[in-house]
């Protein structure tokens, strides 16, 4: 008896959510096309499982009964070409099905332009269609990232929200460009009065003073922008990062080399308010507490340098002859009266410290208490004195005849 020639049932791990939203996405795209009684010329699938592509593309493996009828499902609404991979860093189904953070949402000044500056190209090839369906002689437009596509960006953002602001300002200079009565006729109430503004390709800068100064354009006429527009904050976030965090004078100088924000000073500050850096830089450092001052520094009555401290510094070049050699200060300080009184050491080894000691012993009268640093001359005299002084107790004791047993 011939063997059956089924193919064994694949034992794969099947991506039941992945396939499941292919099977809807499938679904929902035969219905869109079914009732938009509209020509759809081509339908592309983008999915970030690679096992659903495999699934689709696949027309020799048995599948368990959940995948059959999916994959059967999907094939009957659409053809295995259709399907393409996507990474699911570049997925944007991701954000609504894991969830992202509001600083993900956040645009700066940078995204906005170039994000702009895609739809203006998306624009251009939309231009380009048309223009060749109709026959006429194709318009050269930009149609990939570049510094023209990115400046027409800026242009447009800006445009639109002037227009949304000073709406009455743009109509006023309008007027005045074909009657020459625009500013007799603008509001004295503008707060743009004062700034005696131009209207240069539709956009508006202000006017001035400086048209005869050796500065760029954008510096003589900066473009105005209301403080109260989204876009204000944006440039001001953009300049308050441009300039490393500096000073709100830095970053006033920076930001009106292109633009003026009426009120910017003000923003500034609620922008530098919040930002963690800022804060971080700006903050009082803190006081620690002092401690209980010692008992030899508090106790009077003694004569001056009873209780010492004792340090060395420098050190200083001295001539010596011909030659330079280094000196050392050393400075003794009264704890009761803070009186001082200087050495000098002729290098940092024990010996020039224990003279300089005895000279100081033999000026101020012997010390009490000696205090210093850790300095391993000054231990090693501490050592060398401490020595010398129980050689001197263990003398006197053997000179003594009671003592002496031996
Ligand atoms: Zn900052």
């Amino acid at each position: 008896m011939a063997k059956s020639r089924v193919a064994p049932l694949a034992k794969v791990t099947v991506p039941r959510m992945e396939l499941t939203a292919a099977t809807a996405a499938a679904r929902m795209s035969k219905l869109i096309e079914h009732d938009l009684q509209y020509p759809i010329a081509e339908t592309v699938f983008w999915t970030d499982s690679m096992s659903v592509i495999r699934y689709i593309r696949n027309e020799t493996t048995r599948f368990h009964t959940f995948v059959a009828n999916r994959v059967t499902t999907i094939r009957e609404a659409s053809n295995p070409e259709q399907w393409r991979f996507v990474n699911t860093k570049l997925n944007p189904a991701d954000i609504a099905s894991r969830g992202a953070t509001m600083t993900k949402f956040l645009s700066n000044w940078t995204k906005l332009k170039r994000v702009t500056a895609h739809f203006i190209i998306f624009q251009n090839h939309l231009r380009n269609k048309i223009n060749m369906r109709k026959g006429s002689k194709p318009v050269k437009l930009e149609l990939n990232m570049s510094r023209d596509i990115l400046e027409e960006a800026e242009r447009s953002v800006i445009s639109y929200v002037q227009r949304q602001t000073y709406g009455e300002e743009i109509t006023c200079l309008k007027r005045r460009k074909s009657d020459g009565t625009g500013l007799k006729s603008m509001p004295k109430t503008s707060t743009l009065f004062k700034l005696d503004p131009i209207l240069d390709e539709g956009i508006l800068r202000v006017g001035g003073r400086l048209e005869r100064a050796q500065l760029q354009y954008n510096a003589k006429h900066p473009v105005i922008i209301p403080k109260t527009s989204p876009l204000a904050r944006l440039i001001l976030e953009y300049v308050h990062r441009l300039t490393g965090h500096s000073g709100k004078t830095a970053m006033l100088a920076t930001l009106r080399q292109n633009y003026w924000i009426p009120g910017a000073s003000v923003l500034l500050k609620s922008i530098t308010s919040k930002c963690v850096l800022c804060r971080k830089y700006k903050a009082v450092t803190q006081i620690q507490k002092m401690a209980d001052l010692p008992a030899d520094r508090l106790i009077p009555g003694d004569p001056p340098f009873t209780k010492v401290g004792m340090d060395y510094f420098g050190p200083f070049q001295v001539k010596r002859g011909r030659a330079a050699v280094k000196r050392y200060g050393v400075i003794f300080t009264c704890l009761t009266s803070r009186a001082v009184h200087l050495e000098i050491a002729h290098s940092l080894d024990t010996d020039s410290c224990i003279n300089a000691i005895r000279r100081f012993v033999a000026r101020r009268g012997p010390a009490k208490v000696i205090l210093s640093d850790n300095g391993t001359n000054l231990v090693g005299a501490e050592r060398v004195m401490r020595e010398a002084i129980e050689d001197w107790n263990q003398s006197k004791i053997k000179k003594k005849p009671c003592f002496n047993r031996t």
